[in-house]
């Protein structure tokens, strides 16, 4: 029986904002060894949030300083000149101390962490979409908590300056989609909040799904990856987030491709496109 490959929500984003892109990560599995800064910064908070919970849960919690000091140790471990890309005319420090904004306005606002019991970090979660097996989903929750009306909440972190509007939130897969993957895991019925944090301005936003919403969803969800699983041409879709394409150098239809640059003539070969239809190890 062939390996089936499995979805995760930036999967399915990556090819909704660009097929092409798409294809030379998870068709041709091009490795690449450039990462934006914004991911890097991304991730030291992530890290950072992460040890923080277990801290705090073993040891009682730790001082905001500690917390910076912590952030900035796993950025001197990290950060590599030649490997982070920055786009934006900015220097390094900015999105050091971006980053170091994020914790603090995040440590500020939720000291002294009782307000829930955390139930799981950096939490996987893998689930079938329908009774098949065809269609496997899965994702890693920044951290799962028990409110204390005994809800559970699904919690997420961001370090993007852009706040959704609760319109697009009530919209939002990645949430809704940890959601279908929890609930048997504690109770299908028990009540389920998502919640994001927009770290840099420290806000905290929350919505909620319907049963029927999150049936609408696996609905969609799978009819997405059958369009995938389908596609042959991963027709590029040039925009403004080519700048932090890490194939904008191969691929032909970037606006900011080096003259110099050596990269891809036109499509991908067939056979390539045609692996998307379910031979891929996992992700
Ligand atoms: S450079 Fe732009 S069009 Fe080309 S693969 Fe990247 S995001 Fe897509």
């Amino acid at each position: 029986m062939p390996v089936r490959e499995i979805y995760s929500h930036s999967r399915l984003s990556s090819f909704e904002t660009c097929p092409r892109k798409f294809c030379y990560r998870y068709v041709q599995r091009i490795p690449s060894d450039v990462e934006g800064i914004e991911g890097f910064v991304g991730k030291r908070v992530h890290e950072v949030l992460e040890r923080l919970y277990l801290f705090a849960s073993r040891h009682g919690v730790p001082s905001l300083r500690r917390v910076v000091d912590r952030f900035h140790a796993l950025w001197d471990e990290h950060f590599d000149a030649a490997r982070i890309r920055i786009v934006r005319d900015l220097p390094v420090a900015h999105y050091r101390s971006f980053g170091a904004q994020c914790l603090e306005n995040y440590y500020r606002r939720h000291y002294p962490f009782d307000r829930d019991e955390t139930l799981g970090i950096e939490q996987l979660v893998t689930f079938g979409l329908d009774d098949s097996d065809a269609y496997r989903v899965r994702g890693i929750i920044d951290r799962v908590a028990r409110a204390r009306d005994g809800s559970i909440e699904i919690h997420d972190y961001k370090t993007s300056r852009r706040v959704p509007s609760q319109d697009e939130l009530d919209r939002d897969r990645q949430l809704a989609l940890y959601q279908m993957g929890i609930a048997e895991r504690y109770g299908a019925d028990r009540p389920v909040s998502l919640v994001w944090h927009y770290l840099v301005r420290g806000d905290r936003r929350v919505s909620t799904r319907t049963p029927e919403q999150l049936e609408a969803l696996r609905t969609e969800t799978i009819e997405l990856i059958d369009r995938i699983r389908s596609e042959r041409t991963f027709e590029p879709r040039p925009g403004p987030l080519c700048r932090w394409c890490e194939y904008n150098d191969r691929c032909p239809a970037s606006p900011v491709r080096r003259p110099d640059a050596d990269g891809d003539a036109g499509a991908p070969e067939a056979p390539l496109a045609a692996a998307s239809g379910g031979q891929l190890p996992l992700l």
